[in-house]
């Protein structure tokens, strides 16, 4: 049995290097990951990158946060474009993984319209119960469009065979999750935001304190990552620009 997985670029942001990596200075260019796996019974994606408003408006239509960004997404970045260049019909998708619902990893949850949606039980409680202080950081536009919700609590194996499986990696948000992918080539580990960049775990660097929802669940979630990577698994970060520049992008597989 075999697992393909799949990288696509669903855009580009220019953000400021303290909310990657806490005390330091000037912008970062960063790729915006999506990735689509290709399991024998049944497909896929885990994050769907920026809505189309981003598409068409840029760092207005963030709102609040237009000031942190500016934004390079052109036409067919986005994930159904993405999709058709491995000849996959975007609504024909089974399973959409969000590792949690900040704008840039679920604002394409609408070009994927008939997916089950799997996301954490306190990542959706957080981002839904409109009216606290962490649900501003959360736009419904990006992610609430009527799918098939799956709300895991912890560990989640979406085949029933361990292959394809997410992993509770809290603290960038309340209810972060990471995906793990037995390929034919060993584990790989969609890290999402839990990892933002090499750095941020070979020297335990974190964000700066606005951006880390709790300091203490980001640490052990990265720890849990080290020891996935020490055990052999291959962790693809966040928003690394550049680690991004070595993997191979959709039409060619990963694994
Ligand atoms: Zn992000």
């Amino acid at each position: 049995m075999s697992v393909r997985l799949y990288a696509m670029t669903c855009g580009w942001l220019t953000m400021p290097m303290p909310m990657l990596m806490h005390g330091t200075e000037g912008k970062l260019k960063i790729p915006v990951p999506a990735y689509f796996i290709r399991h024998p019974k049944g497909t896929v994606v885990f994050d769907s990158g920026m809505s189309m408003k981003v598409q068409q408006q840029g760092a207005k239509a963030l709102g609040a946060l237009e000031a942190y960004f500016d934004v390079h997404y052109e036409p067919n970045e986005e994930i159904s474009a993405r999709l058709a260049e491995v000849d996959m019909d975007a609504s024909k998708i089974d399973f959409l993984v969000s590792s949690h619902l900040h704008f840039d990893h679920c604002g394409g949850n609408a070009l994927i319209p008939n997916a089950r949606w799997i996301v954490q039980k306190n990542e959706w409680a957080a981002a839904s119960n409109r009216g606290t202080p962490v649900s501003k950081q959360y736009n419904p536009a990006d992610f609430d469009h009527g799918h098939d919700r799956i709300e895991a609590d912890g560990e989640y194996d979406i085949f029933g065979d361990q292959s394809v499986r997410c992993i509770p990696t809290h603290g960038h948000t309340p209810g972060h999750q990471s995906l793990i992918v037995e390929t034919g080539s060993g584990p790989i580990v969609l890290c999402g935001d839990a990892c933002y960049l090499r750095k941020t775990i070979e020297e335990m660097w974190l964000p700066a304190r606005s951006v880390v929802h709790d300091e203490t669940l980001m640490r052990a979630s990265l720890e849990r990552l080290k020891s996935l990577q020490q055990g052999g698994a291959r962790l693809m970060y966040g928003h690394d620009p550049e680690f991004w520049a070595d993997i191979p992008q959709a039409p060619i597989a990963v694994a």
